[in-house]
């Protein structure tokens, strides 16, 4: 079972070493694991939550299994496919292949998640044979990991059946109850501030626990992150990439915006300007650089309260923003680059 494997990967002391800062979160989604537990991690865009379940998967090992679309266990097979006597081939899926997303939207079906039935089959089989039926994401998850991002951007409907799915592993298509084998880890990711989402049932909410994962916790975790993950074009000192930090962290503490830069903002703001400085024939990004890319990094990133909107435009507000922000520096520091 997946679970088991998880749990003793953790239990042996894997960490989750892409994931930098903010041990609660970490601790909690051990824990979760460990329990057997699936969970929601909620949370602004852009503060690892894709990185954090990956690095689940990546605590799995390689596995075998048949290639017949629902990876079956060679050794007990249980498919349509694997139990018609022909011979299946066997691959092996690694920790990385264990790993499935599916993008919740509206526009997400029942086949995308589910399966399908195959026209072709169905006229040699019969309309509603399991040998007709096209599996879907679930059974792509079979032993491994099933992220659902943005879980509360999917139509109720389907969230139902993946409840479903979760409580008898059973899912009902055309007339007939399929009887599910899929055994996955569901990771689903919902933003609390999406405004274009359906809230999820508190059948669904009882049968998963919920972890809020938030920006990093303080400015040397950022920085950390920064440092490891973003793109190094020229030679960066550590007091320049504290300003970037700084200033997205200050922004980010203003309390008028509604959409708050995120860590992917302070990623791309470091690597921009390193870009200026480089095409500005530095040797060193300064603030400058941060100033030439300051809108295109940000203006689409944050968003101006009501209250606020009319009086400034988000282009105006930056520039503000950011001249008081090197005000203060200056008179902190005296001197920045
Ligand atoms: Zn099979």
């Amino acid at each position: 079972m997946i679970f088991e494997e998880i749990k003793e990967s953790i239990l042996n002391g894997a960490q989750f070493d892409d994931f930098l800062g903010q041990e609660d979160v970490q601790q909690n989604l051990k824990s979760a694991l460990v329990s057997g537990h699936h969970v929601i991690l909620v949370g602004p865009p852009g503060v690892g939550k894709t990185t954090l379940a990956k690095n689940v998967a990546k605590l799995l090992k390689p596995i075998e299994v048949n290639d017949c679309g629902f990876n079956c266990d060679p050794k007990d097979p249980w498919c349509p496919v694997c139990r018609s006597g022909k011979e299946v081939r066997k691959k092996v899926l690694s920790p990385e292949e264990r790993f499935v997303r599916i993008q919740g939207s509206p526009d997400l079906t029942f086949e995308d998640l589910i399966g399908d039935i195959d026209p072709q089959k169905a006229l040699k089989y019969g309309a509603f044979s399991i040998e007709a039926f096209k599996p879907g994401k679930i059974f792509k998850a079979n032993k491994g990991i099933l992220f659902f991002d943005e879980l509360n951007r999917c139509p109720p409907k389907l969230q139902n059946s993946l409840l479903q799915i979760l409580e008898e592993r059973k899912a009902t298509i055309g007339s007939y109850e399929l009887d599910l084998k899929s055994d996955f880890i569901l990771i689903a990711t919902m933003n609390p501030d999406d405004e274009n989402t359906e809230p999820l049932s508190d059948v669904f909410l009882d049968r998963v626990d919920v972890i809020f994962v938030n920006y990093p916790e303080n400015s040397d975790v950022e920085k950390k992150i920064v440092m490891s993950k973003g793109k190094k074009l020229i030679d960066v000192k550590p007091e320049f990439v504290n300003i970037i930090v700084e200033f997205i962290r200050t922004l980010r503490n203003n309390e008028n915006l509604d959409k708050k830069p995120s860590v992917r903002a302070t990623l791309s703001l470091y690597e921009r300007s390193q870009a200026n400085a480089l095409l500005n024939g530095r040797k060193e990004p300064t603030i400058e650089d941060i100033l030439q890319s300051l809108k295109s990094v940000l203006v689409h990133r944050i968003k101006l309260k009501p209250s606020l909107d009319f009086k400034t435009t988000t282009e105006q507000f930056l520039e503000k923003e950011f001249a008081s922000f090197v005000d203060n520096l200056k008179k902190s520091q005296g001197d920045y680059p």
